[in-house]
């Protein structure tokens, strides 16, 4: 079918869009159709240029044909398998994948089906990790400042994005939370890892100090802060919580829901970052978001204990329906190998310095203060209209998306994470168009 015959929706109604203004959207609506390459298409055929992976997703591009035939195959085959207490082989091939990827020793991979889900299912693995220690005292959950993990409650407990938690009431009880990394005093317009702040992870020795590490069970923290509008971890910072975690028996979880697939230019961020956590979860880039997954790896030290900390029978009572789902594993199978074959991990790093100077390029628009890049990472913060946050940004990616190209907007940042196949020409309208629209909304 053609975008001439694509067919309109005439009743919008119905679907509650997840974190949309749906009052808005509905009497305002932008729709996308198909997608190819780096682009969307919208139903009557205007194609947009996508600055944002879909959303940090599509990694390997838009209608890869491998991972399309690749998920047609299978469910040809088998639609459906249950995985409690029974296999299929595509789901072993795609953990075995995985876990060449992960770094060193974190190769035991517990699949879900979002990012949200690997949150939850992480956090639950680190407290059935310390009961099977027999230190079950270890309930107390550490998240960070601006942390998103998803909408799971394990997620919004650890969670640090205020509105995300504050709809909800008291949630769980035993969380804390590690100052977020932002100091644009001193770290406005860096360049890849800022160079102050490393110091701000001392705040886990002050919440050991309050509560005891014989009661913490978990520190989970994203690499780079994402959701939040790109937080890049100053150089130093993820080391020195590492060190830390591991004096107090403290696991580290890294959600490396959007650093994971070659975001940073290396499988993981860990690899990037130098520092290997007890637990890695992702989602997103895992099939490339052609089919939802998401995945845990953890340490084998975190698998044996828990696995061998029982005689028999179930070891974790804790898994979904489609963990491992037919569909979703031959999907991550296809994408895993054009990761391998193309080489994306590379490709980004390839182009890391020329995105850099081209996100840096934006610091003399009107209103922008701050400009921050990582891997094919970029964030542009922008000074809040008095009296209405977040309307600048927002009108700037209403702006964008009618000239053509789709970026991401939280709050008054603009966050931008492209395919990772992303070329030269591509980078210069993504950044000219978001150029001409600053400029167009001072
Ligand atoms: N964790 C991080 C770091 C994320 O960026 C996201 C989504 O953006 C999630 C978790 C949640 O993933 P999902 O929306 O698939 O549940």
């Amino acid at each position: 079918m053609n975008e001439i015959s694509a067919p309109r929706p005439n009743n919008l109604d119905a679907f509650w869009m997840p974190f949309t203004d749906n009052k808005y959207f509905k009497a305002n609506p932008r729709l996308l159709y198909r997608a190819e390459g780096m682009s969307y298409f919208t139903p009557e055929g205007r194609e947009v240029l996508d600055g944002t992976a879909g959303l940090w997703c599509c990694n390997a591009g838009h209608g890869r044909r491998e991972i399309t035939e690749a998920i047609q195959k299978q469910a040809a085959l088998m639609d459906f398998a249950p995985t409690f207490n029974l296999g299929h082989p595509i789901a072993f091939e795609a953990a075995a994948r995985v876990a060449e990827m992960t770094p060193d020793g974190i190769d035991r991979v517990f699949f879900t089906n979002s990012g949200s889900e690997s949150a939850d299912t992480a956090l639950k693995i680190a407290l059935a990790y310390h009961k099977a220690r027999r230190e079950s005292s270890r309930v107390r959950l550490v998240g960070r400042e601006r942390g998103y993990h998803g909408v799971g409650f394990g997620g919004i407990t650890v969670g640090g994005i205020g509105p995300n938690r504050k709809q909800f009431g008291a949630l769980l009880p035993y969380a804390d939370h590690l100052p977020h990394t932002h100091l644009p005093a001193k770290n406005a317009f860096s360049r890849g890892q800022p160079e102050h702040g490393a110091e701000l992870a001392d705040a886990l020795e002050a919440i050991v100090a309050l509560h005891g590490a014989e009661t913490i069970a978990a520190v989970m923290v994203e690499p780079v802060a994402g959701s939040t509008g790109v937080l890049v971890p100053p150089l130093g910072y993820l080391q020195r919580l590492r060190e830390l975690c591991t004096r107090h028996g403290i696991l580290l979880i890294f959600d490396e829901v959007i650093t994971g697939f070659g975001r940073l230019g290396t499988n993981f961020g860990s690899e990037r970052l130098g520092v290997t956590p007890d637990i890695i979860t992702m989602a997103k880039g895992l099939t490339n978001a052609a089919v939802p997954m998401g995945a845990v790896a953890t340490s084998q030290t975190v698998y044996d204990t828990i696995v061998d900390g029982v005689a028999g029978g179930i070891e974790l009572f804790h898994g979904y329906t489609y963990s491992g789902h037919p569909l979703a594993s031959a999907a991550a199978v296809a994408t895993l190998e054009l990761h391998r074959a193309e080489d994306l991990p590379g490709r980004a790093r390839a182009i890391e310095p020329y995105w850099q100077d081209a996100i840096h390029s934006l610091k003399d628009r009107p209103n922008v203060i701050d400009t921050r890049d990582f891997g094919l990472i970029g964030g542009i913060e922008l000074a809040p209209r008095p009296g209405k946050p977040g309307t600048r940004a927002m009108d700037i990616f209403r702006r964008c998306f009618d000239a053509g190209v789709l970026v991401r907007v939280t709050g008054d940042i603009v966050a931008l994470s492209p395919p990772l196949i992303v070329e030269r020409p591509h980078v210069d309208r993504l950044i000219g168009t978001l150029a001409d629209a600053i400029t167009a909304e001072a």
